[in-house]
């Protein structure tokens, strides 16, 4: 075997380019650390960049009664009470200086009238919270955390992919990775690695997410010994875009219902007030996409299979100053002018809330020196993410990640890299070129979409999860013996090959996960049990490890909220 590899040695190595990666690298530096920040894509390309709708932190800037405490109050109910307690709090508490912190280093948000940051209404928060950038606040915020980082003088590897994370049986020791432009290997060494990679929504046929969503961060940690948690909670946003086909599931931004938008159904009538007559449009994403899903399942929805969406209602110029994205992603996409007529938008694969499971404070899993942040880690959302919490999720967690990591690293030596683990690494990637005549990567990708969105989506029965399941382990099987063509010089079919594996990993995990949880709770939904189960399942978060070469879950208790937060979460 080959041990033809450049090797690079820092600190610190953050796996992801995102807003929760580039956070951690800026303050890992602040502390002194050398850091490495890895990335599949070209840096400033995240899936961070796509966040439209805003960062959700109480500043009170627009409504002046908000606190953390309403902020606390909002994510765990949205949640439905599993998320930490712990990271809720710091998350609510922590959010406003975050966001102050990013007007400092250059971000320019929208503005009140008496000059500061102004803040739109968005499902589930009680008060107008979310700091924005019209509908372009994930493209700000990476701007400034881009700029910041490189001005301080992170070292970056773009297009390069990591594939594996080495240990030292205990510890994480670094990093494997490949370039994807020539093919060639990289060995990481590090003291302690942040995992920021982001989530799995590429699994299934209709979602919002980019190619880079395979869920490799998860299943990288997942192989080194660390526990996942929270699996089934995958979050299908109410409103992507149903029409043409070939953008179905492009995300329409909650800010449209934010800024006042109303779905009706195809009889012209306001369906939210059936299902959520408090809250209409601003009810949790989990509510509106099963709504929307009802009404069309029976037989009320738009002519492509979803629901109406207007905000024509507003003056054309409003539109076009709060949404211009949204103005013209219709425009050129499906011909729609959304300030003279209604959009047609139906659910889509949006966010996964389960993840790596890390402590609160530091963002630690459960394998020493490996940190996790952002979409790929768990804990914060509980059963639903409420609109804007992930970029303040991002900022509050990547920090604190950078923080530890940082700390973490000056305890520790460099350990030797383990060679037989390097070698393990190289024959998995190789091993597609030597399966001459192997069934193409891109078909079983296809058909483990529709295994996903078939049989593992919005709502889920014990003989479809049961099925998912036996589907996922054929799909495993016809994955190992995928061929490529041609060599390693950028060559995508290779590259989906090692994602595909993430891919697979991580759905069986979703699928075990939502086959276990008896119950409906969040965005996980059991039509064969339709309710809440708190006295079997309210207390529980649902954890899948490692154990030899064979997949497990088991249970773990809900941490018990101190008094105080009790009764901060109980107010009305
Ligand atoms: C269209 C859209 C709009 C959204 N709008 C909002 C919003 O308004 N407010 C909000 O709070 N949330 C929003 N979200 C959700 C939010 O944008 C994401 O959850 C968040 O950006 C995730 O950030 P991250 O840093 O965890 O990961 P990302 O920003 O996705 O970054 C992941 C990084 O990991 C890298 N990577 C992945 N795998 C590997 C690997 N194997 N090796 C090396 N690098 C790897 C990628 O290249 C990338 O650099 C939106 C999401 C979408 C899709």
């Amino acid at each position: 075997m080959t041990t033809n590899y450049e090797t690079r040695e820092h600190d610190v190595v953050i796996i992801g380019a995102g807003g929760a990666g580039l956070r951690a690298a800026i303050e890992a530096l602040a502390q002194g650390a050398s850091v490495g920040v890895v990335c599949k894509s070209l840096l400033g390309k995240a899936h961070t960049v796509m966040a439209e709708g805003g960062i959700a932190a109480a500043m009170a800037n627009v409504d002046a009664a908000d606190s953390w405490k309403t902020h606390f109050r909002d994510t765990m109910r949205g949640g439905k009470f599993l998320n930490n307690w712990r990271m809720a709090q710091l998350h609510a508490q922590e959010a406003p200086e975050r966001v102050r912190e990013l007007e400092q280093w250059g971000a320019l948000f929208d503005r009140t009238e008496t000059g500061d940051i102004l803040q739109r209404a968005f499902g589930g928060h009680t008060f107008k919270r979310l700091c924005h950038v019209g509908d372009r606040t994930g493209l700000e915020m990476i701007r400034t955390l881009q700029d910041r980082g490189v001005q301080q003088g992170f070292d970056v590897f773009m297009e390069c992919t990591v594939t594996r994370l080495l240990t030292d049986g205990k510890r994480i020791t670094g990093a494997f990775a490949y370039w994807r432009e020539s093919g060639r290997f990289i060995v990481f060494k590090a003291k302690s690695v942040v995992i920021a990679t982001g989530g799995i929504g590429k699994a299934w046929r209709v979602t919002s997410n980019s190619w880079e969503y395979t869920g490799d961060g998860m299943a990288l940690a997942y192989e080194a010994g660390a526990e996942l948690m929270d699996m089934e909670f995958v979050q299908f946003h109410p409103t992507g875009m149903v029409w043409p086909p070939g953008v179905q599931g492009l995300l329409v931004t909650e800010a449209v219902r934010g800024e006042g938008g109303i779905l009706r159904n195809k009889n012209g009538e306001r369906f939210m007030e059936k299902y959520d007559p408090k809250r209409l449009e601003l009810s949790t994403r989990d509510v509106v996409a099963r709504s929307i899903y009802t009404e069309v399942k029976e037989g009320r929805g738009t002519e492509h299979g979803g629901a109406f969406l207007d905000i024509s209602h507003k003056p054309a110029d409003y539109v076009k100053k709060k949404l211009p994205s949204m103005y013209h992603q219709f425009k050129e996409l499906a011909d729609v002018d959304i300030t003279k007529g209604p959009m047609e938008v139906g659910p889509t694969c949006h966010y996964m809330m389960g993840g790596i499971r890390v402590e609160a404070e530091t963002a630690q899993s459960t394998v020493p020196g490996l940190f996790a942040a952002g979409e790929a880690a768990a804990g914060l959302h509980g059963s639903n993410r409420l609109g804007g919490n992930s970029l303040s999720d991002l900022l509050v967690f990547g920090r604190r990640a950078g923080l530890a990591a940082a700390a973490h690293a000056k305890s520790v030596s460099h350990a030797p890299v383990n060679t037989a683990q390097i070698e393990a690494a190289e024959k998995e990637l190789l091993a597609p070129f030597a399966n001459t005549g192997g069934e193409s990567p891109y078909a079983v990708h296809r058909d483990l979409q529709e295994v996903m969105q078939n049989l593992v989506g919005i709502y889920r029965t014990e003989q479809d999860l049961m099925k998912s399941l036996g589907d996922l382990e054929k799909l495993s099987a016809r994955s190992a013996k995928t061929g490529v063509e041609g060599t390693r010089m950028f060559n995508p079919g290779w590259h989906l090959t090692r994602e595909l594996k993430s891919m697979l990993l991580i759905s069986e995990a979703v699928a075990r996960a939502a086959l276990a949880r008896k119950e409906s709770r969040g965005a996980h939904s059991r039509t064969d049990y339709p309710n809440l189960d708190d006295a079997n399942w309210g207390k529980k978060n649902n954890i899948i490890v490692q154990d030899g070469s064979t997949m497990t879950r088991r249970e773990s208790a809900v941490p018990e909220m101190p008094a105080d937060l009790r009764q901060i979460a109980a107010q009305e």
